[in-house]
C-alpha cells in the first residue's frame, strides 16, 4: 500500500503554485531558444507559454521549425479563446450564460469538440460528461473556494447535469440546454484538443520532429527524436513527486493523457477531495489515483483519462481493452499498477515504481 504523502501541504502548494507559475511565466513567455542551427538550416526551436491554464511547451526540429512553432501557439491561443470558461467572450462562456434560454450560435470548431464530447459521453456511459460544471462549482473547484457540499445540495445540482439534456443544432451550428442553470466545463478535453490542433499545424510544415506538451497531462509527438531514437516519456509517480512509475515509448502521432487525484484537490477533516467528479453521484471516484492513456490523438487520450478515472479499474480497463489503438497504465488507490494488454513492449516499469 502506497503512503499518501503530505496531501494538505501539496494541496496548498498546488493552488499557490498555479499563481506562482503564472507570474513566473509572464517572465518567460515567448522565450524562444534556438538550440541547433545546422548547415542545412534545420533548427530546433523550444518555446513555452502559459495557456489553457497550464504551461504549454513545444520543441520542434526542421527547416520551418521557427515559423511553425509560432503558428502552433497561435492555434492554441485560438482554442483557448473558444473553449475557456475564464474568457468571458468565448463560445463556452456565451453558451453557459445564454443556452438555458435559447440556442446559442458557436464556431464549427467548438461544435466539433462538443460532438466528440457527446460521443464519449455515450461510449463511457456518462462517466465523461462536460455538463459536470455545476458540480465542479458546487465543490469550489472553479474558484478555489473549496467546500464539501451536503447530500441535499448534490442531489439538487445533479438535476442540472447530463449531456442528454444538451441540444445541438448541426445546421444552425448552435447549442442549447434543456434546463436553465446547466453549464459546460471543457477542462477534461480542452488541453487535448489544443495539443491536436498544434500537432496538425506542425505536421503540415517543414518540421521533422516535435514534442508538444500541455503540462504533464497532455502530450503528443511527431516523428522520432532528433537523432532517430523513439520518444520515451516518463509517467510520474502520483504519490512520490520526482519519481516515475515507468516509461512509455511513443511512435509518431501517439498521444498521452494523464488524469490524477494529485493534480488538483483539497483536504477536509483528513479526507482528500479531487477535481474529477462522477457525474452520476456528484462525488469523487476513489478507486484510482492516476490514469495514463495512450491513444492515436490527444483529444481521445485526454477524454479517456478523465473517463477511466471515473469508471475505476475494472470498468475503465474493460473500456480501454474494447477500443482500438488505446492503451492504459492505471495506478490504484491501493498502490497497484495495472497495464492494458497492448502495453507489452511499450511500457517499462521503473524498478521500485
Ligand atoms: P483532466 O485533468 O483531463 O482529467 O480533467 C479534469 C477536469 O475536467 C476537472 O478539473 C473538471 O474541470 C472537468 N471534469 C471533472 N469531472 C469530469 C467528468 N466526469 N467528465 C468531464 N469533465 C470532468
Ligand atoms: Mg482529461
Amino acid at each position: 500500500m502506497q503512503r499518501r504523502i503530505g496531501q494538505s501541504k501539496k494541496g496548498r502548494i498546488g493552488f499557490l503554485g498555479k499563481w506562482l507559475a503564472a507570474i513566473a511565466l509572464i517572465a518567460i513567455v515567448m522565450t524562444v531558444s534556438v538550440i541547433r542551427h545546422g548547415l542545412n538550416q534545420s533548427q530546433t526551436i523550444e518555446k513555452s507559454e502559459f495557456a489553457m491554464d497550464t504551461l504549454v511547451s513545444i520543441r520542434a526540429s526542421g527547416k520551418g521549425a521557427r515559423q511553425a512553432v509560432d503558428q502552433a501557439f497561435d492555434e492554441i491561443r485560438s482554442v483557448e479563446f473558444l473553449l475557456s470558461s475564464y474568457v468571458p467572450s468565448s463560445d463556452i462562456s456565451r453558451v453557459n450564460s445564454e443556452a438555458g434560454r435559447g440556442y446559442v450560435t458557436v464556431s464549427s470548431d467548438t461544435l466539433w469538440v462538443l460532438e466528440r464530447a457527446r460521443q464519449f459521453y455515450w461510449k463511457t456511459s456518462g462517466a465523461f460528461d462536460v455538463t459536470v460544471a455545476p458540480l465542479v462549482r458546487l465543490w469550489g473547484f472553479d474558484s478555489g473556494n473549496y467546500r464539501v457540499p451536503t447530500n441535499e445540495e448534490i442531489q439538487d445540482v445533479l438535476q442540472l447535469v447530463g449531456f442528454d439534456k444538451v441540444l445541438i443544432d448541426e445546421v444552425q451550428v448552435a447549442v442549447r440546454f434543456e434546463r436553465e442553470g446547466m453549464s459546460l466545463d471543457l477542462g477534461g478535453v480542452g488541453k487535448g484538443y489544443a495539443v491536436d490542433r498544434a500537432y496538425s499545424l506542425l505536421e503540415k510544415q517543414e518540421v521533422d520532429s516535435a514534442f508538444i506538451s500541455a503540462g504533464t497531462s497532455s502530450i503528443r509527438v511527431l516523428g522520432a527524436k532528433p537523432g532517430g531514437k523513439p520518444w520515451r516519456v516518463g509517467i510520474g509517480h502520483p504519490r512520490s513527486p520526482g519519481e516515475y512509475l515507468g516509461v512509455i515509448s511513443l511512435r509518431s502521432g501517439d498521444a498521452l493523457g494523464t488524469s490524477g487525484d494529485y493534480q488538483q484537490y483539497f483536504e477536509k477533516d483528513g479526507v482528500v477531495y479531487s477535481h474529477i467528479i462522477d457525474p452520476h453521484t456528484g462525488l469523487q471516484p476513489r478507486d484510482l489515483s492516476a490514469v495514463t492513456i495512450l491513444a492515436r490523438n490527444a483529444l481521445d487520450a485526454d477524454i479517456l483519462s478523465t473517463a477511466v478515472f471515473v469508471l475505476g479499474s475494472v470498468k475503465g480497463m474493460e473500456l480501454v481493452e474494447s477500443l482500438k489503438g488505446v492503451e492504459a497504465v492505471l495506478f490504484t488507490a491501493n498502490g497497484d499498477i495495472l497495464v492494458s494488454s497492448g502495453m507489452n513492449g511499450r511500457f517499462e516499469l521503473q524498478s521500485g515504481g
